[in-house]
Formats: structure tokens, sequence, C-alpha cells
């Protein structure tokens, strides 16, 4: 059977996002909802219903074979259920099976959103042509996703290449996740703001203590925020080179609004990369700035789907 359309959803925290998309990647048809993320679990289904129905509603419709859905995460593709950290009412929540329903039977594809992130970079992106990736997002948190021997790693529950959350710092600070000295916990927007603030940083006339703020002071020689940053990009480059010794990728995507501070975050992490990813093999690394936009997480979904549709027809024929 050839693959002519899919449906995607990206399911985040502040909103549900809903495609179809064609073989080749372009989004034909787009509907959006706010999440309400502290409503009950029912109640955000009903906003990811609301987004299927409005693209059951084109004609373009009845051409999709498939959805696929990126979601915030933790997710379980094995069981099918999703539990994301800022959405509460998700717990174990059950969302291949209501998202089957609300799509008329499709077969449904669920990944993690960093695995999603790594697909459509993998396929559209700065991954593009390279067998072994990483490909990550440092923003609020710090996710990620593997592309191993030219092909999408989910691993059995849709969470393989979570790096934010290895340890870089043995007795560092405690993560939310229950670890210590996390690479998110180091290098996340919010960390890389607070550490500057705790070390002396103090914003503009404007008040503003992001990272964005931060970055913006990095780039202007001020030397907190370049420490701050510089931080950051050793925890990221400790990281990478450890996954880059344990499975051998050559190279490392970084996407997310960090990475948008650019060479201040760039220029040490490749630096620090120096240091830390030394053998032979994985002294080549290369560490570079993602280049989709914000329509990955749909596409990569899709990219999912797809993928999955082409391995159950090579079973089948
Ligand atoms: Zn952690």
């Amino acid at each position: 059977m050839h693959t002519d359309l899919v449906a995607a959803l990206d399911i985040g925290g502040t909103k549900i996002a809903g495609a179809l998309v064609d073989g080749r990647g372009t989004i034909l048809v787009r509907a959006q909802c706010a999440t309400p993320a502290q409503e009950d679990g029912d109640t955000v289904m009903g906003a990811v219903e609301e987004v299927l129905g409005r693209l059951a509603r084109s004609p373009l419709w009845e051409r999709a074979t498939a959805l696929g859905i990126g979601s915030a995460g933790p997710v379980d593709a094995s069981a099918g259920t999703v539990s994301p950290v800022n959405v509460p009412g998700w717990r174990d929540y059950p969302l291949v099976e209501r998202a089957r329903a609300a799509a008329g039977g499709l077969p449904v594809e669920l990944i993690g959103d960093g695995v999603a992130i790594t697909a459509a970079e993998h396929w559209q992106g700065a991954a593009r042509g390279h067998d072994d990736a990483l490909c990550m997002v440092v923003s609020t948190g710090v996710g990620g996703g593997l592309v191993l021997g030219g092909r999408l790693h989910p691993g059995p529950t849709g969470n393989a290449g979570h790096i934010g959350h290895i340890s870089v710092d043995l007795d560092g600070d405690a993560c939310p996740c229950g670890a210590r000295g996390c690479v998110e916990r180091i290098a996340s927007g919010p960390n890389i703001a607070r550490r500057a603030v705790e070390m002396g940083w103090r914003p503009g006339p404007d008040g503003d203590t992001s990272a964005a703020a931060v970055a913006a002071a990095a780039r202007a020689g001020d030397p907190v925020a370049l420490a701050s940053f510089e931080l950051a990009a050793r925890a990221l480059a400790a990281g990478i080179a450890a996954t880059a010794t344990l499975v051998e990728i050559d190279i490392a995507v970084i996407g997310g609004g960090v990475a948008k501070a650019g060479e201040v975050l760039f220029a040490p992490l490749r630096r620090a990369l120096r240091d830390y990813a030394t053998l032979s093999f994985v002294r080549d690394l290369e560490v570079v700035p993602a280049r989709m936009g914000t329509d990955a997480g749909l596409v990569g979904a899709a990219a999912a789907a797809l993928a999955r549709q082409a391995d159950t027809a090579a079973a089948v024929s």
C-alpha cells in the first residue's frame, strides 16, 4: 500500500497542534488548541478530540492512513499511555486508545516529544544524512532522542535519548526527577537564569531575568552571564560526550530556546567537548544548531507514523 497522508499531533503543556502531513513532510492542513493543562484528564482529551475533529473536517482526512503523536513526557509507548510532567490530569493516561477512537480507528504511533524532534531533524533538518545522531532540545527542560544505524531509536517505551536526566555532577543539586546533578538541572534555561542571579548577575532596567536576557548580557561581555553559560555548556558537553562514547554518534543537534543564544552557548560547548570527548572515535563529533522550527514536533510525529507504516508494509509483503 502506498502511503499518501498521515495525521500528526504535537501535544505539549501549552498547546496541542495537529496537522495532515504528506509523504514529503509538507504540512497541508493545520489545527491548534491551547492545552487546558490544569484541568482534569478528560477535559485535556477533549482538546485533543477538538483538534482531531477539525482535521477530520478537511476533505483530505479520508486519505490519512495513520496518526503519529509526539507528546510531552514521560510517555509509555508500549502501554500506549502518557504522564506529561506539566499536565497533572494525565497520569498513565490511555492516550493511544482514546486518540485511535477519536481518529476513526486509524493506527496510532506514540513517541515522546524529544524523539519526535529527532525524527524531524533526521528527516529534513540538521541531522539529515547522518546515520548516528543525537538531537536535543534545550529550553525549559532538556530533552533528546537518538538516531542509530540510520533509524530512529525510540526504545521500548519511547523515551530513549533522555539526555536531560543523565547525571554529570555526582554530588550536584537535587533534580526534580529524583537524581542529582542532571544535565537539565545545570543547562536548562531556568537554571542558567537562576544561577546567573545567584552568582550576582542583575537584569537591566526591564527586569528581565530570563535565560534570553542572560544570553544578551553574555554577548555584551558580562562575565557572570558568560560564566553561567559556560557551566551549562560544560554540562551539555559532558552529556553529549557520554552519549557519543556509548553509542558512536557523529553529530549532536541542539535546538530549543537556549540554543538561540548562538555562539554564547556553542563556543564554550565545542571547547568543553574537547575536554570530554577524547577517544579516537568521538573526537570528530560535530555539534550544530537545529534547523527545524516550531513545526518539528508535528513533522517528527508524522515521520514516526510513516516509518511505522513502511515497516508494517515490509513485514506483510
Ligand atoms: Zn533529573
